[in-house]
């Protein structure tokens, strides 16, 4: 019932020269995929690899987005001139914002009533620090990630949440199949608690974390796991492999 969902996160990384061999490789590998597919790069990297991906199944999305409509916010984008290149998806609330740019579940909360009201669709990131686990504080942050960062959505199932546990990002540190698949099936039932039973059965949850080719098969068996967000591994032909994770 659920389609999966595979999305890559460049962050800081490729060039327009790079960034266009990688999605030239990627296109015939990744053509035959059951699940969407997408890569959120850099905005400035957005028009060049949004023409190496025409014609092909790969989405181009956005790493982030104001929630203003315009204004003097230098340094920032907005969701028109996203759509202005045919943007669908934008990662909001990344770890990485949270942590080096000051994101807080408000400003998520605002990025997101924004992106979903110019038609794109966001892809919210949640997730516990290394400590916050270890306290036994998981269910409690995401309480708190997904009440104050999704407050308002008239529609939740126009988004897509990425579960993407701190510890596991960029570390080779993997939630195990178990872990992933429990916390995620958290999540759902949480979305189901705020919003409604039906929606937190069709909401897409990806799992982010040091998914990789090695593992995106057992994360990908488990029945809550809608699909990944991928960084490390999506700046290179693996990403390919995960796209194929049923193959
Ligand atoms: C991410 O950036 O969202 C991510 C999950 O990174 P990595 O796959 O490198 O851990």
């Amino acid at each position: 019932m659920r389609k999966p969902f595979i999305a890559g996160n460049w962050k800081m990384n490729m060039t327009v020269a790079s960034g266009t061999k990688l999605i030239e490789e990627l296109k015939p590998l990744v053509k035959d995929a059951n699940c969407d597919v997408a890569l959120c790069v850099p905005a400035i990297l957005i028009p060049a690899m949004k023409k190496a991906a025409e014609g092909s199944n790969i989405e181009i999305g956005a790493e982030n987005m104001h929630w203003a409509k315009s204004g003097a916010f230098t340094g920032e984008i907005s969701a028109d001139m996203l759509k202005d290149y045919g943007v669908k998806y934008v990662i909001i609330g990344h770890s990485e914002r949270r942590q080096y740019f000051g994101e807080t579940d408000e400003t998520v909360n605002k990025r997101t009533l924004a992106a979903l009201e110019a038609g794109l669709t966001p892809i919210v990131c949640v997730g516990e620090l290394l400590e916050e686990r270890e306290n036994g504080k998981t269910e409690a942050v995401l309480d708190r990630q997904l009440k104050v960062g999704l407050n308002g959505i008239e529609d939740i199932t126009k988004i897509v949440i990425a579960y993407e546990p701190v510890w596991a990002i960029g570390t080779g540190k993997t939630a195990t199949d178990e872990q992933a698949q429990e916390t995620i099936a958290y999540i759902r039932k949480k979305i189901g608690e705020l919003f409604c039973p039906k929606c937190a059965e069709k909401i897409i949850i990806q799992y982010g974390g040091s998914m990789n080719a090695g593992n995106c098969k057992g994360l990908m068996a488990q029945p809550d796991i809608d699909g990944g967000l991928i960084g490390g591994a999506s700046l290179k032909t693996d990403f390919a492999t995960i796209v194929n994770f049923d193959k």
